[in-house]
């Protein structure tokens, strides 16, 4: 449905802009085309090769990949030995992955609130909630923004529990000069088309510790061995294998990952483009006191997967949905991540409340995710900015009060 500007103008453009979207050229579709004609469809040589192109780029001493981001999350929980009974501390400001894995394995997600400021989970909430049960802490990197992982760490391995960064947004940001990945005890990764590289579905796990590697090996496919090491009685031949574990097919293809590593060649030049937007974005509406920025942490040195407008609801008289329609209106298509995990019916049947997060809840009503990816020309950036402080400036709170 076409509507005329909110200002009652023209739109700022014509064509419609999302908030994402993937980049293919031709090497990759040329990789894609090799396996084709390859002998191997799945679990081939691109397997490897992904895995160490993976740790080489993160610095990661292990990298197993899998079908998506999901199942990376799944994997980390299962191999952290995430059971019925215990507790998992997750932020609310996130995609549902992120507190569904530990329901998958029997334990419960505790929701602590997040950093007003940086919109990552806070660590001071997370050791407040931290219990007896506690095995894990599934911290979510948001918007690619690396969380607080020295004191995260610190108070992870104090109290024998298990740091899963999810880190679905992080690709191409380091902390403290080190990359994601390398850090946590586990780090997982997505590849979804709207996050910074893609295969089209995709995940992996990344890790340094050998004994988290070996479980999440064992139990990406079916929790089958060929290493008679591990065996519990002696080969009978050379197609033999046991299954030793209860494990899932989380295999990925050989044709996603040849996709992948021809993606990850292009890492750096989408890492920089997309911080040249959110500098750009920044610069615009840091300006505006209407509108207000995310703020970094001195420690991350970010490659944006999202950008979050947020409104400061005391300066306007519009609220996200009015000026979410209003950005539309201008044929910028944006989106809203995240809804609270625990607003979901199937959470509240499980007996979740509102206002367990004042922090996050806050955030949810006031935050637009913009367009934000590596293909968007000069033009485009600038008439996002044009929209953005166009509405911002008509519904100025103090515009408002003179009619
Ligand atoms: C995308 C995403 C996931 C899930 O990844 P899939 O590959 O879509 O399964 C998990 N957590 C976060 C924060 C995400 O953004």
């Amino acid at each position: 449905m076409d509507r005329p500007a909110i200002s009652g103008g023209a739109p700022i453009r014509d064509k419609k802009i999302y908030y994402g979207h993937q980049y293919i050229d031709q090497a990759d579709i040329q990789a894609v085309v090799d396996v084709l004609k390859s002998d191997y469809l799945t679990c081939g040589p691109k397997i490897g090769e992904l895995e160490e192109k993976l740790c080489k780029i993160t610095g990661a001493k292990y990298a197993v990949v899998c079908s998506n981001g999901t199942a990376a999350l799944h994997l980390a929980c299962l191999a952290a030995g995430i059971k019925e009974g215990d507790e998992v501390i997750t932020t609310p400001i996130t995609f549902a992955a992120s507190a569904n894995c530990a329901l998958y394995c029997g334990a419960k997600p505790v929701f602590a609130d997040i950093n007003e400021e940086t919109y990552n989970i806070d660590p001071e909430q997370v050791k407040k909630l931290t219990s007896e049960k506690t095995r894990a802490v599934v911290a979510v990197d948001f918007t690619g923004q690396s969380v607080e992982l020295g004191s995260l760490l610190a108070h992870c391995h104090a109290n024998n529990m298990v740091l899963i960064e999810d880190g679905a947004h992080v690709i191409g940001t380091r902390y403290k000069g080190q990359c994601n990945g390398s850090i946590a005890d586990m780090t997982t990764l997505s590849f979804h088309p709207v996050k910074t590289v893609t295969c089209g579905e995709g995940g992996a796990v990344l890790t340094n510790k050998e004994e988290f590697y070996k479980k999440l090996i064992l139990y990406r496919a079916h929790g089958i061995t060929r290493d008679p090491q591990q065996m519990y009685h002696e080969p009978e031949g050379s197609w033999y294998y046991e299954q030793i574990a209860l494990g899932m097919n989380y295999r990925l293809t050989d044709i996603q990952a040849a996709l992948l590593i021809s993606q990850l060649d292009k890492l750096p030049v989408f890492s920089a483009r997309r911080k040249e937007i959110v500098t750009a974005y920044d610069e615009a509406f840091g300006k505006l006191p209407q509108l207000v920025v995310q703020k970094e942490i001195p420690e991350s040195d970010t490659t944006r997967h999202l950008y979050i407008l947020r409104l400061n609801p005391s300066k306007l008289c519009i609220n996200r949905k009015q000026f979410f329609e209003a950005l539309d209106a201008e044929n910028i298509c944006c989106n809203v991540h995240y809804i609270p995990t625990y607003y979901f019916p199937y959470y509240e049947k499980l007996g979740y409340q509102r206002g367990l997060c004042p922090k996050a809840e806050k955030l949810y009503e006031e935050m637009i995710s913009l367009p934000l990816y590596y293909a968007m020309t000069d033009q485009d950036v600038e008439d996002v900015i044009k929209a953005v402080t166009r509405i911002a400036e008509y519904f100025n709170v103090e515009n408002s009060d003179e009619t």
